[in-house]
């Protein structure tokens, strides 16, 4: 059977990595977060003090962007793959919502999404592949086989994530969390480059009222039928 591309775009915490990590394994096909690699270079600018408070110092991720290698590395013990910088597995601090906060001025930059995109379709050469993340189905891959784009209330989304940032021993408020989301929401749909957008042919999940496994079974109907055409 035919293999195929599925791409998850949508707003921050609304469940996407969750839902492409289930089909991904429920089809054998590879998956990728995308978002994790923006946040990777959002890391590396960081720990480099490039970062003055949230003001980024443009120039110097510029400069710095040749030296920056993400890959994925797979853990058996949690059967995962985890986010690597220039060999050094950093899955651990890219979620932190100091992180969250600088990422979405990373995401920004041309010359950093230029690089990204490139990476991300040199992955998708054999498809088989599940990749989430913002201009998936509408830059990335404007070809998937299968586009969904998913959507939820900032406040349920907010809930989620501080439950999530909670429950791994993080110090933070849920205000805190819904206005990251709400300011990353804003940043990820007016951007200039690659922006935040629903392609015309992607499929919406609302998931504010669906279960984890309602959304599941919706999207893995959708991405059955879609193979079985190929
Ligand atoms: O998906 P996640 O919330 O981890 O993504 C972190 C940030 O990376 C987003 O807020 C967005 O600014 C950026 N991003 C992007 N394009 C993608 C994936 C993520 O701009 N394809």
């Amino acid at each position: 059977m035919g293999k195929i591309i599925i791409a998850i775009d949508g707003y921050s915490s609304c469940g996407k990595s969750t839902l492409a990590k289930q089909l991904a394994k429920a089809l054998g096909y590879i998956y990728v977060d995308t978002g994790a690699m923006y946040r990777a270079v959002a890391y590396y600018a960081n720990q480099h003090g490039f970062f003055d408070k949230n003001a980024l110092s443009v120039l110097k991720l510029l400069e710095a962007l040749p030296k920056i290698n993400i890959t994925f590395s797979f853990n058996p013990q949690l059967n995962k793959s985890e986010t690597c910088l220039n060999g050094e597995n950093i899955e651990q601090y890219i979620r932190t919502i100091e992180i969250s906060n600088q990422v979405s001025k990373i995401a920004q930059i041309k010359e950093v999404r230029e690089k990204m995109v490139d990476l991300q379709r040199a992955m998708g050469e054999q498809k088989g592949l599940v990749m989430d993340g913002r201009d998936i189905g509408s830059v990335v891959f404007p070809k998937a086989e299968l586009k969904l784009f998913m959507t939820a209330s900032p406040e349920i989304r907010a809930k989620r994530r501080y439950d999530e940032l909670i429950a791994k021993g993080d110090k933070v408020s849920f205000e805190e969390v819904l206005t990251n989301i709400t300011l990353r929401d804003n940043d990820d749909t007016t951007r200039s480059e690659n922006p935040l957008i629903k392609a015309d042919d992607a499929v919406v999940i609302d998931n504010s009222n669906l279960t984890q496994d309602e959304q599941y079974q919706l999207a893995l109907k959708l991405a059955k039928d879609c193979i079985a055409q190929k």
